[in-house]
């Protein structure tokens, strides 16, 4: 063996420590399912995406057991343009008629569902993509949204199309992919029991996945650093009730709100914590789940947090 010089066994030892601390945490998380949300916002350049396969394949690695559900707002918007279709919103929801929920399928289940499971593959992870459709995963039922007339104050209920809520989850798909050690990777569209197909928020789909499969952690990773307050300051931990009080005071808008609310049910509904995090931050997670450093912002019951 060839011999070492003492800047360089410092640097082994060093290096060799890390993996020591970070035993406790993989005993934690070992053969415990981590449901981990990426978002379309977060998945803006190869790296990000990269830099997140490395990440999941190294949580599966240890033995967890990672389930990955991603987003793609940004490219299903680029993809329509590109088309040429309209795309029209409502509050913040997209109206999504019968040629748009066919190029919603076609990027989420198709592009973005295959560009994930292909960058798994590079970072030595075997991942295989299924959408909510696959082995009746999720079945899907109508959004019934209310909008605000623009004129006045009134609510009217509006059609958004095929736009979803899971109405139930059958997770055996799921089940026996992990059992073979295969990483799930959910496009977030579900069959309707009219046999329609129909695009449900990622963050409402991972929420339902997470509760039926009981996960243990939940994380949220978006392309901010996590939630802001007013000012604009990141705010690390929150209770089930301060989460709820942001929403009700308007101080989390849009995007953020599925999240908030996906993360506060997540917890109800017995998940340990749940994390709302910058996906764009190298490592952030192996950071949270694999230090004592906390990334983003942590939902915990009311009763839990310290
Ligand atoms: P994703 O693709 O990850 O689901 P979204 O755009 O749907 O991303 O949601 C994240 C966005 O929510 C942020 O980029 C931000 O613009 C918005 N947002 C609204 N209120 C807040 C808040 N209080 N803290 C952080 N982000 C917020
Ligand atoms: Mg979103």
């Amino acid at each position: 063996m060839a011999k070492i010089d003492e800047h360089t066994h410092q640097d082994l030892i060093m290096k060799t420590g890390t993996l020591v601390e970070a035993l406790p945490f993989m005993r934690r998380y070992s053969g415990k399912t981590i449901l981990v949300k990426f978002g379309g916002h977060a998945m803006g350049e190869a790296d990000y995406v990269s830099a997140f396969a490395s990440d999941i394949a190294l949580l599966d690695q240890v033995g967890a057991r990672p389930v990955v559900v991603h987003g793609g707002g940004p490219q299903i918007g680029a993809m329509l343009d590109k088309l040429g279709i309209e795309s029209n919103f409502v509050d913040g929801l997209r109206v999504t008629d019968e040629a748009t929920i066919s190029v919603v399928e076609m990027v989420l289940a198709g592009g973005i569902n295959k560009a994930l499971v292909a960058a798994l593959a590079s970072a030595g992870g075997r991942a295989v993509g299924v959408s909510g459709k696959d082995g009746g995963l999720i079945t899907a039922r109508k959004l019934s949204a209310k909008a605000k007339k623009t004129d006045s104050t009134t609510h009217d209920a509006i059609d958004l199309g095929f736009v979803g809520e899971p109405s139930e989850i059958d997770v055996t798909v799921l089940d026996a992919l992990m059992e073979h050690h295969l990483i799930p990777v959910v496009a977030p569209v579900g069959s309707g029991t009219d046999g329609k197909t129909y695009n449900i928020n990622a963050d409402t789909a991972a929420g339902a996945i997470a509760a039926a499969l009981n996960a243990k952690r939940m994380l949220m990773l978006t392309d901010v650093a996590g939630v802001l307050d007013k000012k604009g300051n990141l705010i690390p931990a929150l209770t089930v009730s301060e989460a709820e009080a942001l929403v009700c005071d308007g101080t989390v808008t849009g995007g953020m709100i599925p999240k908030i609310m996906t993360c506060v049910d997540a917890v109800r509904c017995g998940a340990e914590a749940a994390v709302i995090m910058d996906g764009r931050a190298p490592h952030a997670l192996l950071v949270e789940l694999f230090t004592e450093h906390g990334m983003g912002t942590m939902i915990k019951a009311d009763e839990k947090l310290t």
